[in-house]
């Protein structure tokens, strides 16, 4: 992720990744109480571009106010933070973390103060990335009345870690997690559609973080007219459906091969979530539909 010459952004200076400290005290590093983003720039015929730069910080100060984190920044002063990292790095397709802290308490009260740190590291697309097979998991999705689940909180990620290396063990790419009812809820890190004859599908909120790439694709379906649908339903449901797809800020759009061994039907290609992968690809470099 860095080598001697990266730059990172850490508590109001730029500086060297090597040279960040970090708080051994703290609750962050202690309870994973930390709040944190990941967003993609994406070179573009005007310049390297932040897709979604806006509704991601917007998340994270949410993210902030609903973990009780002290957390002052404003949006426009994080954007062109960002932009200034990557600049200084010489990014233009990139991956970009910003990650908030508390230190220096290790109290189970609310933070007393935090840290900002933006990191970022060179990413091309993971849109070629082969389709995937992926696995019902043993491990729920976390119970939304233990956790605040619509917030990208580091603690909550130890659940993905655990489901995501299972369905890797079982020889799956990745894990299908379902809510504490039995319905499905999204996978590690990314949310989930399928569609079958024409219509797409996609759990509604409730036990999923709901994603900034999951509210492009209702923007691209309104956009293609494309029937979808918040819903939920039990993987039975999706199981033998005509497509299904993943999507995230990293994992963009990209295509299932089966579910539980079972495969999806249609060639993507014929699909409406292929065409929805076309114009995801189109949309984050500022080319026209
Ligand atoms: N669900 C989870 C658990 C995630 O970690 C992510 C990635 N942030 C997503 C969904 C997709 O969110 P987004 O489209 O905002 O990247």
């Amino acid at each position: 992720y860095y080598n001697s010459k990266t730059i990172v952004y850490f508590n109001g200076n730029f500086l060297k990744a090597e040279e960040a400290g970090i708080d051994l005290y703290g609750q962050s590093l202690h309870y994973g109480y930390s709040i944190f983003e990941g967003i993609k720039s994406y070179k573009t015929d005007r310049g390297t571009k932040i897709f979604k730069a806006k509704e991601h910080y917007e998340r994270l100060k949410r993210s902030a106010e609903l973990m009780h984190i002290p957390f002052d920044y404003q949006v426009g002063e994080l954007m062109e933070l960002t932009y200034e990292l990557l600049e200084r790095n010489g990014f233009s397709d990139a991956y970009i973390r910003p990650l908030v802290t508390c230190s220096s308490n290790m109290s189970l009260s609310k933070g007393q103060k935090s840290y900002l740190s933006l990191l970022a590291w060179e990413w091309s697309n993971g849109y070629l990335a082969d389709k995937m097979k992926i696995m019902t998991s043993g491990f729920q999705r976390p119970n939304p009345n233990a956790f605040k689940i619509e917030a990208k909180v580091g603690g909550h990620y130890v659940n993905s870690i655990l489901a995501c290396q299972d369905a890797k063990d079982k020889g799956y790419d990745e894990a299908l997690l379902l809510d504490e009812y039995g319905n499905v809820a999204e996978s590690s890190g990314a949310n989930i559609f399928y569609e079958k004859d024409g219509t797409l599908f996609t759990p509604a909120k409730g036990s999923i973080l709901p994603g900034i790439t999951r509210q492009t694709v209702f923007e691209i379906c309104s956009e293609l007219n494309i029937p979808v649908k918040e819903t939920f339903f039990k993987p039975e449901e999706m199981r033998g459906a005509d497509a299904a797809f993943f999507c995230g800020t990293a994992a963009e759009i990209v295509a299932l091969d089966s579910l539980d061994d079972v495969p999806f039907t249609k060639n993507w290609k014929d699909t409406a979530s292929g065409k929805i992968q076309q114009a995801y690809y189109k949309l984050v470099r500022g080319l026209s539909l």
